[in-house]
């Protein structure tokens, strides 16, 4: 993935542990990969509150000791963050938190919901008030305005209004409530510390760095109340067949995550076998572009026989800020990234392979820049099939006439990038190397709504044109 798809969020709990903020700075750190615009701590000691925001990366702004003094108590959620909805400002960290009647209350949200802007709209003609132009600030307002008497109904109450996708990690009163989509599109995992610590994460990585041991996924549409009296799990939701993003297989999920319980490293490769399967080539060397290539061309060049090679080197020290700024600087970012090691490349039959093409200018930059490194034949292998669609459900991508494949056949990009051939997993390849199994092309088991524009969720925003009343961020 050549720095065109953006991540989406993260988040972190723990209940019950001495050193809350520590662990949730680290875990939030283990998470970087999923967000990494902002960060922000809530944590809390008897019905004392205490929170800590910033812009950039949980290791440079959450590590001091002052902050990690400031931040006191035995419970506490995390967030880190790119902006899916709402823009980048101040007002859009989270977690998001308010004083209601019940008391105070943080929350932090993984995800997007589709029917925000329908439900923000009805909020302000009633007179709520927004600070932020976050989806997730709907949520607050919805669980304030509930009549129902307890917190827990609230939250339930507040949560069958919204519509998409959501983990939510939750803090009030010495209570940590986690709770996951009736469909699962986010994942959302439990683990304990040795010392009885309960933690909830976006992916496992983030126990395995704070020595937690994995207990379970939460499930779509359950509950998960942790207090003093221990934890309980509720099904409060209608049930909804399970709707995965399969994109986090793909390439968000760190590899050393598990996610359904599988090894993401291990799907990884396994995609790239199914590739080698689909989509023979005679070719001299595999190479990957690194980082989220390497697993899928280890796959491919296990199954093939063809020796796999870092025919491309990864400069790991450039920021985010460095390529992003204007589209002179973006114009060099392939090579401040990405150098062809020559040694391996020249006079060579080579493989490339991806995760994904998103706009393909990228993927132009770095077939050209191999074939400048004197390949003798340059192919583009894809692990996933052709991203026709944008996702509405947490990972921010381009407009559908942005995508390259929503407007060119394969043919036409292969041309459009320079490569002599192009191929992709096709989406039953990708299936099979997930599940080993069959896509149910009917009710597919995991959303794939980028690859086949079947949206498993109502777009209730987009189909009813809802905008904000007033886009007061601009
Ligand atoms: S549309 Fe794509 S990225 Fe979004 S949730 Fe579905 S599979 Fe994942």
């Amino acid at each position: 993935m050549f720095d065109e798809l953006k991540e989406e969020c993260g988040v972190f709990a723990i209940y019950g542990s001495p050193d809350a903020a520590v662990n949730t700075a680290l875990g939030l750190h283990a998470l970087q990969h999923r967000g990494q615009e902002a960060a922000g701590i809530v944590t809390m000691s008897g019905s004392l509150f205490s929170a800590h925001f910033a812009d950039g990366l949980v290791a440079d702004n959450f590590t001091s000791q002052e902050i990690v003094k400031k931040l006191e108590g035995d419970i506490a959620i995390g967030h880190v963050r790119y902006s899916t909805a709402g823009k980048k400002s101040a007002h859009n960290h989270q977690p998001i938190y308010a004083e209601l009647s019940c008391g105070f209350l943080a929350l932090a949200h993984n995800g997007n919901l589709t029917n925000a802007m329908t439900l923000r709209n009805k909020l302000i003609k009633r007179g709520s008030i927004f600070q932020s132009t976050m989806d997730t600030e709907v949520i607050i307002h919805l669980i304030a305005l509930s009549q129902k008497p307890t917190l827990n109904e609230k939250i339930i109450d507040a949560v069958s209004q919204i519509e998409g996708a959501f983990s939510l990690v939750i803090i009030h009163e010495g209570k940590i409530i986690a709770l996951r989509d009736p469909n699962g599109v986010r994942p959302l995992v439990l683990g304990r510390l040795g010392d009885g610590a309960y933690v909830i994460a976006s992916e496992t990585c983030a126990l395995d760095i704070i020595g937690a041991k994995f207990e379970r996924d939460i499930e779509h549409g359950e509950m998960v109340v942790i207090s003093e009296d221990g934890i309980k799990s509720l099904q409060p939701f209608s049930v909804a067949p399970s709707k995965f993003c399969i994109f986090e297989y793909v390439y968000f999920s760190r590899p050393d995550s598990l996610l359904e319980g599988k090894n993401v490293y291990e799907m990884r490769k396994n995609i790239g076998i199914e590739l080698a399967r689909e989509l023979k080539l005679d070719a001299d060397v595999i190479v990957p572009i690194p980082d989220s290539g390497v697993p899928a061309a280890i796959g491919y060049a296990l199954e093939s026989k063809i020796p796999f090679e870092l025919g491309i080197i990864r400069n790991h020290y450039v920021g985010r800020t460095f390529i992003e700024p204007t589209d002179k600087i973006r114009h060099f970012g392939v090579k401040l990234k990405h150098n062809a090691n020559l040694a391996v490349i020249k006079d060579k039959r080579v493989v490339l392979i991806d995760d994904s093409i998103v706009r393909g200018t990228t993927s132009k930059k770095i077939v050209q820049m191999i074939r400048d490194a004197g390949a003798k034949e340059v192919h583009l292998l894809i692990a996933s099939p052709p991203t026709i669609s944008p996702c509405f459900y947490g990972v921010d991508t381009p407009e559908k006439e942005d995508l390259i494949a929503s407007k060119l056949s394969v043919e036409e990009i292969r041309k459009m990038i320079g490569a002599d051939s192009l191929g992709y997993i096709s989406i039953d390849g990708l299936y099979r190397a997930i599940i080993a199994g069959k896509r149910n092309n009917e009710n597919p088991q995991y959303c794939d709504a980028c690859f086949s524009d079947q949206y498993p969720i109502r777009l209730t925003d987009k189909e009813g044109g809802e905008v904000p009343l007033f886009d007061f961020m601009k």
